[in-house]
């Protein structure tokens, strides 16, 4: 029988668990040709999250848990979720129930029809405020904007992967994660699911806006290297205004013989000097950007298949 892990990274999430483990028992009782493992990663909760996870377990042998020494952030407990999920494919759910665990029955269905990654796009997002709405749009865009790789939309942590997926992700070990990318950039077969994010069922948020730029600025440094060419695209501007403005002093001084003034020639050393300036800062950048790019040390590329046999990557 082929086996589901199911990974819930849980950080101060007393009130949430037992309400989610009724909910996920409903479901694991009520699907029987799997096997199902709830692999909670406890990320150094400060409340009773970890008794709570440990007397779950007394009770059911389906669930596993890894607790972190201490709270390193969700990027990291779901890495961690994937180095100790024993299943052959992995589910990732939020401990408060935003997610409806009754999707996975048809990520299933999917993942039987051949797709690796299986994932949830949100129809609407209730209980979010319409900043936030529209600031992750923006952001959506800003960041398809700045890379080549395809971004799914609308789309969070919540979905199904194949074994070889999981492989995939456990060869970028970087330590700056972040996992929307990772998920696109790692390509495979993607199937999206359509649904309706619930509220959060009790507790608090752990985001708040300092943390959702900080993800933000995360997702585009490290997607892409765009940023740091910043310079070179402002020095382009600066020199060809640098380059009208001398021949327009030049032909002025020519075609009406008089001197250079002082504030043109001042004109013409602030363009030359912030331009020499901007594109050294381009030149760096460009270094910068092919070594942060090694320093990855991601794999080159992954197969999908090889002569008719699918890739696992192993
Ligand atoms: N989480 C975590 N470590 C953290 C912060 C959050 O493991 O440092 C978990 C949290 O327990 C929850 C999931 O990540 O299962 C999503 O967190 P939350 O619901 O607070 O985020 P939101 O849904 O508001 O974006
Ligand atoms: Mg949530």
């Amino acid at each position: 029988m082929k086996k589901v892990s199911i990974i819930i990274p849980a950080y101060n999430e007393e009130e949430t668990l037992p309400l989610l483990y009724e909910r996920l028992k409903k479901l694991m009782d009520s699907i029987d040709n799997y096997e199902f493992e709830i692999l909670f990663i406890n990320d150094g909760s400060k409340d009773k999250t970890l008794e709570i996870i440990k007397m779950l377990r007394a009770q059911d042998k389906r669930i596993n848990y890894v607790n972190l020494s201490r709270n390193f952030g969700k990027e990291i407990a779901m890495i961690a979720g994937l180095d100790y999920a024993i299943g052959d494919c992995v589910v990732f759910m939020d401990a408060d129930l935003q997610d409806p665990p009754e999707l996975i029955s048809e990520f299933l269905k999917y993942w039987e029809q051949g797709y690796d990654d299986v994932y949830a796009r949100r129809k609407s997002r209730k209980g979010e405020t319409w900043l936030k709405k529209f600031t992750s749009k923006m952001y959506y865009n800003v960041l398809q904007h700045l890379t080549k790789v395809p971004i799914q939309k609308d789309t969070g942590d919540f979905r199904l992967l194949d074994k070889r997926c999981v492989n995939a992700l456990k060869k970028l070990r970087e330590t700056q994660r972040n996992s929307k990318s990772m998920f696109s950039w790692i390509g495979y077969n993607k199937k999206e699911v359509l649904y309706d994010r619930d509220p959060r069922i009790a507790g608090k948020t752990k985001w708040n806006y300092k943390g959702l730029v900080d993800l933000a600025i995360d997702g585009i440094t490290s997607f892409s290297t765009g940023p740091l060419r910043l310079s070179t695209y402002i020095a382009i501007p600066t020199f060809i205004l640098l380059f009208i403005y001398t021949i327009y002093v030049i032909l002025k001084c020519l075609t009406l013989h008089v001197m250079v003034e002082a504030f043109q020639a001042t004109i013409l050393l602030i363009l030359f000097f912030s331009g020499i300036q901007i594109l050294l800062f381009g030149i760096i950048g460009e270094y910068l950007g092919r070594i942060f790019n090694e320093t990855k040390n991601r794999p080159l590329y992954f197969v999908d298949e090889y002569n008719d046999n699918k890739e696992t990557n192993e």
